[in-house]
This record gives structure tokens, sequence and C-alpha cells, in this order.
């Protein structure tokens, strides 16, 4: 079973390959990516920020009408919410395998500080290890440098290495036997 990244054309240039080869090295777990081929809706005119929730929807439907069956994480460069929150880094929905990824506050310039392209690479592969984590059975983790560590900010994730922890190492080889190498 590959995970399928799809990067979507407005998130971050360029770092799809080295992004999509780490979180393959970190889950080691076979990793594909394309360029986003699907639409995603869910613009709220009031917040001005996607619904997380209805993207995954989006993801769902199309994985049901292309008969993808693998879990499938979506990058985008749109800032999302999910209801009850000012903002999120992600969401997964593990019953159904699909999740998303938002570069929106990854990067250093949302919050007035200086580029720095590596943190956005880094961040973007231990939020997108995380949620693909949570795809594949994993739950959140103590261990604040772990990618399954909860983050409630920049800071939290930043001190996250692109790293799984050996409980959760563990765990994952117990939940997938077959599929992790
Ligand atoms: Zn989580
Ligand atoms: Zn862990």
């Amino acid at each position: 079973m590959d995970i399928q990244i799809f990067w979507d054309r407005g998130a971050p240039q360029g770092l799809e390959i080295p992004v999509s080869r780490t979180i393959s090295q970190v889950l080691d777990i076979p990793v594909q990516v394309f360029t986003n081929p699907l639409l995603y809706n869910g613009f709220s005119i009031n917040r001005h920020q996607f619904d997380a929730t209805a993207i995954l929807s989006c993801i769902d439907t199309y994985k049901r009408r292309n008969n993808i069956e693998s879990p499938l994480l979506l990058v985008i460069s749109d800032d999302i919410f999910k209801p009850a929150s000012l903002y999120i880094f992600g969401l997964a929905r593990p019953r159904t395998g699909s999740a998303v990824v938002s570069a929106a506050r990854l990067r250093n310039e949302f919050w007035d500080l200086p580029s720095d392209e590596k943190a956005l690479g880094n961040r973007i592969i231990t939020e997108g290890a995380h949620e693909i984590g949570h795809l594949l059975g994993l739950e959140h983790c103590q261990d604040e440098r772990c990618v399954m560590a909860n983050p409630e900010c920049l800071d939290d994730l930043d001190h996250k290495k692109t790293w799984l922890c050996d409980d959760c190492k563990m765990r994952l080889k117990t939940l997938h036997p077959v599929c992790i190498r």
C-alpha cells in the first residue's frame, strides 16, 4: 500500500520531491507524489479560510470515483480551519484515508518572520508525516520530538524532528506488518 501525495499548484514549488522522500523515510513506507488533479471547495466568505472538513470530503469523492484505496494526502497553500478552531495545520480522516495539510501558516512570512525555505520544508514533512500517521492508525504521542506529537503552534511544530519515536514505529509495524518494509 503506497501513500499518495497530491501537491497543489499553489503549494510551495520545488519541495514536493524532497518532502515526499523524507516522509517516506520517516514512516518507512513508499510514497508517490503527483501534481494535484482534484478541485476542492469549502471556502468560507466570512473567515477567508477553507473548511478542512469540506476539503476532506472532496478528496473522499475523488478517491471513490477513481478507485483509489491507498491513503491520500493533499498539500495546499490555502489557509484552513475546522469548526471550533481558528486555524489548523492539517486534518486527517482515517476512516476514509484522506488528509490535508496547509502550508499557509507554515511559512515564516505569515508570522512576519524572515523567509526560511528549510524550515518550511521541515514543517511540511512533520505535518504531512503526522497526518499520514493518523491515516495509518497512529494516535498522538507524548514525545514532543516525534512527528505524532500534537502541536498547538508553530513553536511546538519546530520542536519536532523529522523522526518517528520507537514506540510509534513499533505501533506502525504492528498495525501494518506487511506493507512496512
Ligand atoms: Zn494529530
Ligand atoms: Zn511517537
